[in-house]
């Protein structure tokens, strides 16, 4: 398992200007190496360095090697992805790679000391308390990023740790909805009548400051944005926490993905769907799932909330607003807990084809290489 831990360094001027000043160099390496490896039309790591080492250390000599090389591997990277057609640029101020070893992390104490051209910065960043759980990761590589607006720099950290093994156990079938974020096939409802409180006194504030137009008004609406999110990922996370540390191995939710193309969707519930962040709830409850030797599984939504848990007859009127009542063998129930059960059901099954396919399925994260890491999905959630 690998996660990305975002957080902001707190740095005096003087740190942040030799920060800079390495990142102008690093930059102007990458560039050297991008520009060698364009001409010789080689991307090869090997090839590039014994080309251009000796220039890069004369040009840029108070970069420390171990920058040297990082810089010189994301410009081949970046001949590759070009394929050679061009010369690859970067951005001055772009992220920086560094090695463990020249940003060295500890997460226990909460400091950071990395390599620059000014010698060694150490410093302290901000830890939130939810990350304590990554206490005893791995450290592998960190990226460092300048965020010119705020003129503030944050390091992305990569932390590893062996994926516990895979619990054989029961399926829990989990339908979002509107009304209710999730029911479980369990018998348990997460309503959503706090959040749809909070979200409709956010939605009031922003129609009376959007009416007002002025700019005082403009920035406290980008102010309240960013507080309406923080506290929509809060509650997925609260309500991600407590279903993934229910006793079941494997989690079936509706794949909802493609849904906004389907034709039996309403509009109005489109809208609605696209109010409630459903790939952040996705995101939230795998990673807290594979944290805990449990998986996520998605089925297809068609038919959820139409189909008899009980005797699996389909029929459109089976299901009259929030209840379900199955017109063949008269079985009633909530008509999001129905679903519910269906979908658990759809998860047995999805399960079994899996086996199936992948008899000797493994975890393929160990193939990934430095520079896709960075850019999985599932390290956004922590990037709050
Ligand atoms: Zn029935």
């Amino acid at each position: 398992m690998i996660r990305t831990l975002k957080l902001k360094m707190a740095l005096t001027n003087e740190q942040k200007a030799s920060l800079l000043r390495t990142m102008e160099s690093y930059t102007r390496a990458f560039e050297i190496a991008a520009q060698w490896g364009y001409q010789n039309r080689n991307a090869n790591k090997f090839a590039v360095h014994h080309g251009v080492y000796h220039t890069i250390r004369q040009e840029v000599p108070d970069l420390p090697a171990a920058l040297v090389l990082t810089a010189k591997d994301q410009a081949c990277e970046a001949l590759k992805v070009a394929r050679l057609k061009k010369a690859p640029h970067r951005r001055t101020y772009a992220a920086m790679r560094y090695m463990r070893r020249e940003a060295s992390v500890h997460i226990s104490k909460g400091t950071v000391s990395l390599a620059s051209v000014d010698g060694r910065i150490k410093t302290t960043c901000y830890f939130p308390r939810d990350f304590n759980r990554y206490m005893l990761w791995e450290v592998r590589a960190s990226n460092i990023m300048y965020e010119r607006k705020r003129k503030e720099f944050y390091i992305g950290v990569m932390v590893k740790k062996e994926a516990p093994p895979r619990e054989e156990g029961d399926i829990l079938g989990i339908d979002r909805g509107i009304n209710k974020v999730a029911v479980c096939s369990n018998n348990v409802f997460f309503d959503s009548k706090r959040i749809n409180s909070v979200r409709g006194r956010y939605a009031k504030n922003r129609a009376e400051l959007q009416a007002k137009g002025t700019r005082s008004a403009k920035r406290r609406l980008k102010e309240m944005s960013g507080r309406e999110k923080r506290f929509v990922a809060c509650e997925s996370h609260r309500i991600t926490k407590e279903i993934a540390n229910m006793n079941y191995s494997v989690f079936a939710l509706e794949d909802l993905s493609h849904i906004a193309r389907q034709r039996w969707v309403t509009k109005g519930l489109k809208v609605k769907l696209q109010q409630w962040p459903y790939n952040q709830f996705e995101e939230f409850l795998s990673y807290k799932a594979e944290e805990g030797g449990k998986q996520v599984v998605f089925i297809d939504p068609t038919c959820t909330s139409q189909q008899c848990s009980r005797c699996g007859h389909i029929d459109r009127g089976n299901r009259v607003r929030g209840w379900f009542r199955c017109l063949k063998c008269n079985h009633q129930l909530d008509a999001d807990l129905n679903a519910s059960r269906n979908i658990a059901r759809f998860g047995k099954i999805e399960m079994g084809r899996l086996h199936a396919n992948q008899p000797n399925a493994t975890d393929d994260e160990e193939g990934c290489s430095g520079a896709q890491e960075y850019s999985e999905s599932s390290c956004k959630p922590l990037q709050m």
